[in-house]
């Protein structure tokens, strides 16, 4: 392992929305900040088309919205660098983060990885993956033009993305489980106005079929009336929930049974000097937004840690002088 000599004031790992507030927030403040991101900043912005429920902008796409935040973030000398966070440990008043050969010492951590998908687990699923099934309608929609796609979920992922889809495929079913969707009231409206969508409610897709090469349909189950039916199509996408982040942090007992974060209201978790914020989060509402939110009550609840930590150091070096 190679030890960076610099100590840190502050590390957030994951440069999404919530990570690049809590950098901005506190190298604002002027902390030492390094940000640490394995992929590319911006988290599920990316995968986004259309974002219209972050105020300040009508309409904005995703990753045009990330490259926004990314600009604004590095404006006051946070340091960003690539890094895979595999673990965190207490060392006294420091914090090690373990990031591949790399170990670097901060005084306070912000963890913001958010979530990933959760993978349906039928058969086809695995096997056709990037071959005609998806969990990113803006990274692979384009490849469906004119084709055929079910979608399945019922939330704001499955219903938005889905009338996303319609730009490219012909005719985009979304199947869902209940015969209510979840998803926000506007983009349920949206999808029931788009000729190019329909739905299949109260059914389960049991299985994704192929010819070995690429996806060719579904085989679809009715839950009240036990009815298969197979249905042909070139493409699937995924949308039925997230799951956190945070393999990473488990040894650190700060996570509920399913492994969100737990908190207070100051993104506070349960180890000092260790803060958690936006999706990976044990909390109602997972948005852009909240995320933003977090991230700055975390930046700032950061920088009067670290000024308490800074005086409790400095009473504790008086007081060694005065026993001398
Ligand atoms: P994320 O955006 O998930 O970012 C986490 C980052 O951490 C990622 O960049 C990841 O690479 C990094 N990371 C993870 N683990 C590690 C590790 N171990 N080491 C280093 N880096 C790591 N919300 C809205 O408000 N409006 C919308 O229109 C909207 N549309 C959406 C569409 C889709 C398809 C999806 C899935 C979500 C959408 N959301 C939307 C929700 C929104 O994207 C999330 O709530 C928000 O991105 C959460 O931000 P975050 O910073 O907590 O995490
Ligand atoms: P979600 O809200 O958890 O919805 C998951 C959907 O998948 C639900 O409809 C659920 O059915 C269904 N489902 C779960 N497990 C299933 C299974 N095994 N088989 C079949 N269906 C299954 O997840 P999401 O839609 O990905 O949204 C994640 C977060 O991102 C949310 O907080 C959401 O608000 C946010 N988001 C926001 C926007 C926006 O603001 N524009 C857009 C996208 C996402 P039930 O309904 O029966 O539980």
């Amino acid at each position: 392992m190679e030890q960076t000599e610099k100590i840190y004031d502050v590390i957030v790992i994951g440069a999404g929305p919530g990570g690049m507030t809590a950098a901005l927030y506190a190298s604002r403040s002027n902390l030492k900040t390094l940000l640490l991101e394995r992929g590319i900043p911006g988290g599920e912005m990316n995968n986004t088309a259309e974002v219209e429920n972050y105020p300040g902008f009508k309409s904005i796409l995703g990753p045009e919205l990330a490259e926004r935040m990314y600009e604004s973030t590095m404006q006051f000398g946070a340091e960003h660098v690539y890094g895979d966070v595999k673990r965190i440990v207490v060392d006294g008043d420091y914090r090690i983060v373990e990031a591949g050969k790399k170990t670097y010492k901060t005084r306070a951590v912000i963890i913001a990885t958010g979530s990933y998908h959760r993978k349906l687990g039928v058969p086809g699923e695995e096997q056709y993956n990037g071959r005609g099934v998806s969990y990113c309608a803006v990274c692979d929609g384009a490849f469906f033009k004119g084709k055929k796609l079910a979608v399945v979920g019922g939330g704001d992922s499955a219903v938005e993305e889905g009338t996303y889809l319609t730009q490219f495929a012909e005719d985009v079913n979304i199947v869902h489980r209940r015969d209510t969707l979840r998803a926000q009231k506007i983009i349920q409206d949206r999808a029931f106005k788009n000729e190019k969508v329909s739905f299949t409610w109260d059914s389960f897709v049991e299985e994704i079929k192929g010819d070995g090469q690429k996806v060719t349909g579904v085989v679809i189950r009715n839950k009240n009336t036990n009815e298969i039916i197979e249905k042909s199509v070139d493409g699937v996408f995924i949308y039925v929930g997230i799951l956190p982040q945070s393999d990473a942090f488990l040894d650190l007992g700060i996570t509920d049974e399913e492994g969100w974060i737990i908190t207070n209201e100051h993104m506070e978790t349960a180890v000092p000097g260790i803060f958690a914020i936006g999706d990976v989060r044990q909390k109602l509402l997972r948005q852009i937004t909240t995320a933003v939110g977090d991230g700055g009550e975390a930046g700032n609840r950061a920088f009067s840690y670290i000024e308490d930590l800074h005086d409790r150091m400095a009473a504790a070096e008086a007081a060694a002088e005065t026993a001398d």
